[in-house]
């Protein structure tokens, strides 16, 4: 392949301005804030879930309660029902009288009973009810860190993305000065040697592999033309030559 020598140093301006892209895609990639955002998302995830049952079991709490309190009106009523009968002196049988007092007893052990179930449960809504409220927080509190990040993450994004076009604009600017040829050439190699596709040759050495050619490369070098486009023996880049190449 043939290439003004222009053109191949040209080719070298192109290599920077691809590698400052590439690099800038890398640290958008990479940014802090998108690591910190995904352990945020997942921990919000688990909160949300954990709302879920902790809800769930305050409203479990909740139908125990309503159903322990109206056990005891039960009893309470029926003890009070009791009461009147005894004080309306109606019945005067010594044995239906023994009757009443004895049920007028049981129903204050169980009413008694009942009402420290109440009490239990009324506990456990408590710890369950605070639970809730912590997750709540914490929901929150996660909510307002999550917004504070994906600004952060905004704007270190702008800040990349502007960059990132002006030196895409530079980078168009220069690939006209670059035939077809050479450019496609260029493209692949890069795609296939990790962004690197053309390299100087600076003091006898490959800056894309960074090896040191050999006395016979060197003289198949020096003996070219000008406008033949090089390549590296060793990494098969293209290599180009400047005043510095040790020729
Ligand atoms: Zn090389």
């Amino acid at each position: 392949m043939k290439a003004a020598p222009h053109a191949q140093q040209r080719l070298i301006d192109l290599q920077e301005l691809d590698t400052s892209l590439d690099r800038l895609a890398h640290r958008r990639r990479t940014l802090p804030e998108l690591a910190e955002i995904e352990r945020l998302e997942a921990r919000r995830g688990e909160l949300r879930d954990h709302i879920v049952a902790a809800e769930t079991e305050l409203g479990d709490l909740d139908r125990e309660q309503k159903k322990a309190e109206q056990d005891v009106e039960q009893v309470r009523t029926r003890a009070e029902r009791d009461q009147k009968r005894l004080d309306s002196g109606m019945v005067t049988s010594a044995k239906d009288l023994a009757s009443l007092q004895a049920e007028i007893e049981s129903l204050g052990r169980r009413q008694s009973d009942l009402e420290e179930v109440v009490l239990e449960i009324m506990e456990r809504r408590e710890e369950a009810e605070a639970r809730v409220n912590a997750l709540r927080a914490e929901s929150e509190g996660s909510g307002g860190e999550l917004a504070a990040l994906t600004e952060r993450r905004d704007a270190a994004q702008a800040k990349i993305d502007e960059e990132a076009g002006l030196t895409g604009t530079a980078r168009n600017g220069v690939a006209k000065d670059i035939p077809d040829d050479l450019l496609a050439l260029y493209e692949k190699l890069r795609d296939q040697f990790g962004g690197v596709g053309a390299a100087v040759l600076y003091r006898g050495s490959c800056q894309g592999c960074h090896l040191a050619l050999n006395t016979v490369d060197l003289n198949r070098i020096r003996a070219a033309a000008e406008d033949d486009v090089l390549r590296c023996e060793e990494c098969r880049r293209i290599l180009v030559r400047t005043a510095e190449s040790g020729l």
